[in-house]
């Protein structure tokens, strides 16, 4: 199996088709940079959809992985190790919480948050109320969730208690909260649904309902949390704190490793058979998240993603300027970047990825609206101004 043609068919004919993939298999990463079975480079502006942070094969990642897997690699939660704590303990020391619970994804984050909201609230209060556009993840409660109809066609009936307010709405969320309510579950920034950002005033609104109501405010940090905004977490520059927030993707630079951090108060409703993982906190999973954490809190490292993401929003803008028959501007935090389409953008989005990803640049189309820029946190403004080259081209195709 050495070409991507041998490795796809073989691919095809084995799994379950849930997947719509690239034309590629991918065999090797270092920093921005792929390479496919055929040899061929692509520079990566989607990072495993915003899991790669640091980059493919950051050296401290995998110097911490191969470490970790010749001294321990899985001994259940029946026994304490080293990795989880510490990494417990970081990130603890760096944000509101404390207390830890680590899982293996983001949607199993987000169960962890869903079922610890209900615990804490019972008996009698089990209701979330989430976001239209939002995303939450597969699994049936966070499908439920999700406040995008077609995440759940077909996989009815939901698991009740739960229901999704119009996006922007204060008045509506206010309104849906009734004597069941549990918990306010929002994404700081939605990915998915086209990079939206919920505002200052809007969040502050939201935790202002939490607090009349004692609901539990529940961040799902899962895309944008682990510095892709350009602070450690989203919540710190944003003026709110949530009362659980999950966590995924960046944690583990790519390992499977997913967390829920909270108050000690909300915690204790979590006791001893009450939530388990087998995987969940696995020494090597959590020894490369320890490595990123300790990148991330390097001096430097944020103000950095903070430049470079007004690098990237800058060059997204004046794209928009040079094609406005495709595209009206930009938007994003930090490195979570899009190009807004117009309608006929958005008409061609599907075929301009494609195109972008014949020519080598991994970037996708998010939410039906926009073209979505989420490249390492590493990223150069020498890459961001490859990437340019190569959307200038295309664009000027569809245009
Ligand atoms: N929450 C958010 C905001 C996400 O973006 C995602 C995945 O894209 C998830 C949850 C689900 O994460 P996972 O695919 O690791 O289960």
């Amino acid at each position: 199996m050495t070409s991507n043609k041998e490795i796809i068919a073989k691919s095809e004919s084995a799994f379950i088709g849930t997947y719509a993939r690239f034309s590629a298999a991918m065999v090797k990463g270092s920093g921005c940079r792929l390479q496919d079975a055929d040899g061929k480079e692509y520079l990566d502006f989607l990072s495993g959809i915003a899991v790669c942070s640091l980059g493919h094969c950051h050296p401290e990642v995998t110097k911490a992985i191969c470490d970790q897997a010749r001294t321990l690699v899985h001994v259940s939660n029946l026994f304490h190790t080293i990795p989880q704590t510490e990494l417990a303990a970081c990130l603890i020391e760096h944000s509101f919480a404390d207390r830890v619970f680590l899982a293996n994804s983001g949607a199993e984050a987000n169960e962890a948050a869903i079922k610890l909201a209900r615990k804490h609230s019972s008996p009698g209060r089990y209701e979330i109320i989430s976001l239209e556009g939002s995303f939450h993840g597969r699994t049936l409660a966070t499908i439920a969730a999700t406040g995008q109809p077609k995440f759940q066609l077909g996989f009815e009936p939901m698991p009740t208690g739960f229901k999704s307010a119009p996006f922007g709405d204060i008045a509506a969320l206010s309104a849906m909260i009734n004597e069941t309510t549990c918990a306010i579950m929002v994404e700081p920034l939605q990915g998915e649904s086209g990079v939206r950002p919920l505002s200052r005033e809007y969040l502050k609104a939201i935790r202002d309902l939490c607090n009349k109501h004692d609901l539990l405010l529940i961040f799902d940090e899962v895309q944008v949390g682990m510095g892709r905004t350009g602070s450690l977490f989203a919540y710190q520059q944003l003026g709110v704190t949530p009362d659980i927030m999950s966590l995924a993707k960046a944690l583990g630079n790519g390992l499977p490793l997913g967390a829920i951090l909270t108050t000690k108060g909300i915690a204790a409703s979590f006791t001893p058979g009450t939530h388990a993982s087998t995987f969940g906190g696995n020494p090597v999973s959590c020894a490369a998240g320890l490595a990123v954490m300790k990148i991330m809190l390097d001096q430097g490292f944020m103000n950095s993603v903070l430049s470079r993401g007004h690098y990237l929003s800058a060059t997204l803008q004046a794209v928009a300027q040079d094609f406005p028959t495709l595209a009206t501007g930009s938007r994003g935090t930090g490195l979570i970047q899009a190009l807004v389409l117009t309608e006929k953008g958005i008409k061609n989005g599907s075929e301009i990825i494609n195109a972008l990803f014949q020519r080598g640049l991994l970037a996708n189309f998010a939410g039906n609206a926009v073209l979505r820029f989420i490249p390492p946190l590493i990223v150069t403004e020498a890459e961001i101004d490859e990437m340019r080259t190569t959307l200038d081209s295309v664009l000027s195709v569809f245009q």
